[in-house]
């Protein structure tokens, strides 16, 4: 039986909602994205403004020009993440900052960050990796102390929750989610920023549409002024379409249930790899949640084979696998612009070439998650 790496949970209900907005005369962004937005706000519990946009790529480049990160900037950024995190950064002409992570959590790590600050730092931005939330009492605190920004990557982070507060309500000046195809809720491409700050908010709905004052749906609406706009910055095209939204308005509505499965997932993987050469993923602390995105594990040194013979036999019985991820110092782009000597990201390096990420979605079957650990036990024991 091959096991897809991903399956997206799509169901009729999804397909229903698209068809609806494709019958309603409004595509792009109108009476849909401003429903999700509210939903979404309401979701996280209220007290934060919420921007949809047309991935979280766009969201993240939003909240750093909101903060008015530019030339002579920098930006501190864990290496162990996408490059989309440090890619919106350059996009500012500023300058990124890459940390280390914590080897238990392959969270940022502070103390790193605080060993390879300058006097350029101007903003942090945390990752919630793999879905595990962040402690942002510490990042916060740090952030106050040295006079940082703290924009946060949530791409793998819906739903989680830490020390009582759900992620996206923060006191950070923005926090981003993805909803790109096999992130934890899905509007194909999508992504969605969110503040606390009513500044922020007005500025990233400026610039999602070229910098013009006010949106097209609200220009369509108002009989006799449809024409009449006003342009107040070189802004971008990152708005998202109402067809998307339609179907987040419904992933949003399932989110839940969706983290439900993945934990009850990742408990099964955790009970039936225990025992073996290998580091599971943790859970959250107590009183937090963890959105298990992913579920990558690592191959201990002293298993005997290594994590490219161990996602070669997986693949072998049909199971996709996939890394998350090779650190951003060691990636062409990253490694020429800030070259760094071997040995500088020693957990980040030490964690790549042990991990693996497993299957890890809604809909994915008991049997599935079985299959998978006997491979892997079979294989461990060569
Ligand atoms: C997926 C991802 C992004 C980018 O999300 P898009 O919606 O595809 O732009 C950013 N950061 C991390 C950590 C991601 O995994």
């Amino acid at each position: 039986m091959h096991i897809p790496f991903f399956r997206p949970p799509i169901g009729d209900e999804e397909i229903s909602a698209v068809t609806e907005v494709l019958r309603s005369g409004w595509l792009t962004t109108g009476p849909k994205t401003a429903q999700f937005e509210r939903e979404f706000s309401a979701f996280l519990g209220g007290g934060v403004e919420s921007v949809a946009v047309n991935s979280a790529t766009a969201g993240l480049h939003l909240a750093l020009e909101a903060l008015g990160i530019g030339p002579g900037d920098a930006v501190i950024v864990p290496t162990l993440t996408f490059t989309a995190t440090a890619e919106v950064v350059r996009y500012l002409g500023a300058e990124v900052v890459l940390a280390d992570v914590d080897p238990d959590t392959q969270l940022l790590d502070l103390e790193d960050c605080r060993k390879r600050l300058t006097a350029n730092c101007k903003a942090i931005m945390p990752v919630h990796f793999a879905g595990m939330p962040c402690d942002m009492t510490r990042i916060l605190e740090f952030a106050r102390a040295y006079g940082l920004k703290v924009v946060e990557d949530a791409a793998h982070a819906l739903p989680a929750h830490r020390d009582g507060r759900m992620v996206g309500t923060f006191d950070s000046d923005a926090c981003i989610f993805s909803f790109y195809a096999n992130k934890t809720i899905t509007t194909g491409e999508g992504g969605m920023l969110v503040t606390s700050s009513p500044a922020i908010a007005a500025r990233a709905r400026t610039m999602r549409t070229h910098g013009i004052n006010r949106d097209a749906f609200d220009r369509f609406r108002k009989v006799g002024a449809s024409w009449d706009y006003d342009i107040v910055a070189p802004g971008f095209k990152y708005n998202m379409t109402d067809i998307a939204a339609a179907i987040g308005v419904v992933q949003l509505s399932k989110a839940r249930d969706f983290q439900a499965a993945r934990q009850a997932a990742a408990e099964r993987y955790i009970a039936k790899l225990s025992n073996l050469p290998l580091k599971l993923p943790r859970n959250a602390p107590p009183g937090s949640s963890h959105a298990w995105h992913l579920f990558p594990i690592r191959v201990s040194p002293e298993a005997d084979i290594t994590r490219d013979e161990l996602i070669d036999a997986l693949n072998k019985s049909g199971i996709g696998s996939s890394v998350h991820y090779r650190p951003l110092h060691r990636m062409k782009y990253w490694r020429e612009r800030y070259p760094s000597k071997q040995g500088s990201f020693p957990v980040a390096d030490d964690y790549f070439e042990q991990t693996l990420t497993l299957p890890l979605f809604p809909g994915i079957l008991d049997a599935e998650i079985d299959q998978i650990c006997n491979v892997i036990k079979t294989s461990l024991r060569k």
